[in-house]
């Protein structure tokens, strides 16, 4: 059975005291919570500290670079983050994607060094607005999945998480209806299996991403494919991000 991860992405927000108050809430909430994975992904400079502050938290960065070290000025190496204490990481979420011009084969160089170095990626992948209304949203993913995964070995694919996000439900209060979002869900399960077996498949989570709060959080999670949640906006107040978590809770799922 895949557990819920619910997963913080704090973007560029929260000064460094505000950051240390929040990972302290929520590292609270997760003392002892075996049933589920919360996890916040934050600021690189809060990387050591929160990492070190939160042990029942998953803290992760919000992107790396493929190369070990050099001439990259402002980026940051997989060995840099491990030596942090930071093992997992978002690759390709799409305001990098839209903002910062981050490819699909980029995204695999990334997946394939953070691998490497023992860091779980956690690869999102969405459409856009228009994407969506040309109808093809299914293309899209199916072209981004395959592309992140390309030359993963399938022992090591088993250990990347996906994040599903449609771009123009990210920030703007509109969600996915659970029905869209497990169509989307269930068909990266499928291209999945293609990659790699039906086993594999099973294992990866899938997060849905795109305006989560506390008020929509139940009918998402409660669909078969949906393993959790990537969340901007309600996770920078400790309180909807709390409540969140405490909806994973609620849910069992067959699988
Ligand atoms: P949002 O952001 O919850 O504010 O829509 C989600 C994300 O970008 O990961």
């Amino acid at each position: 059975m895949r557990k819920f991860f619910i997963a913080g992405n704090w973007k560029m927000n929260k000064t460094y005291d505000e950051a240390v108050q929040l990972a302290a809430a929520v590292q609270q909430r997760a003392v002892n919570e075996k049933k589920i994975n919360i996890g916040v992904f934050v600021p690189a400079p809060y990387l050591r500290e929160l990492a070190m502050a939160s042990p029942d938290l998953i803290v992760g960065a919000q992107n790396l670079y493929w190369e070990n070290a050099g001439a990259f000025t402002g980026e940051v190496s997989p060995p840099m983050l491990r030596s942090l204490g930071v093992s997992w990481t978002l690759i390709g979420h799409s305001e990098r994607r839209a903002l910062f011009g981050e490819t699909d084969e980029e995204v695999n160089k990334k997946a394939i060094a953070a691998l490497k170095h023992c860091i779980s990626p956690i690869v999102c992948v969405g459409e856009t607005l228009g994407e969506r209304e040309k109808k093809t949203t299914l293309d899209i993913i199916g072209k981004q999945v395959k592309e992140a995964f390309y030359n993963i070995p399938a022992d090591v694919a088993a250990t990347v998480t996906l994040a599903y996000e449609p771009v123009w439900a990210i920030g703007t209060g509109k969600t996915a209806t659970p029905e869209d979002a497990e169509e989307v869900h269930a068909y990266i399960r499928m291209i999945l299996a293609s990659l790699y077996s039906t086993e594999v498949s099973r294992t990866i989570r899938i997060l849905y991403g795109g305006s989560v709060k506390p008020s929509n959080a139940a009918s998402l999670l409660k669909m078969k494919n949906i393993d959790g949640a990537l969340i901007g906006g309600a996770s920078l107040n400790k309180d909807d991000f709390i409540s969140i978590c405490d909806t994973a809770l609620t849910i069992e799922k067959g699988e």
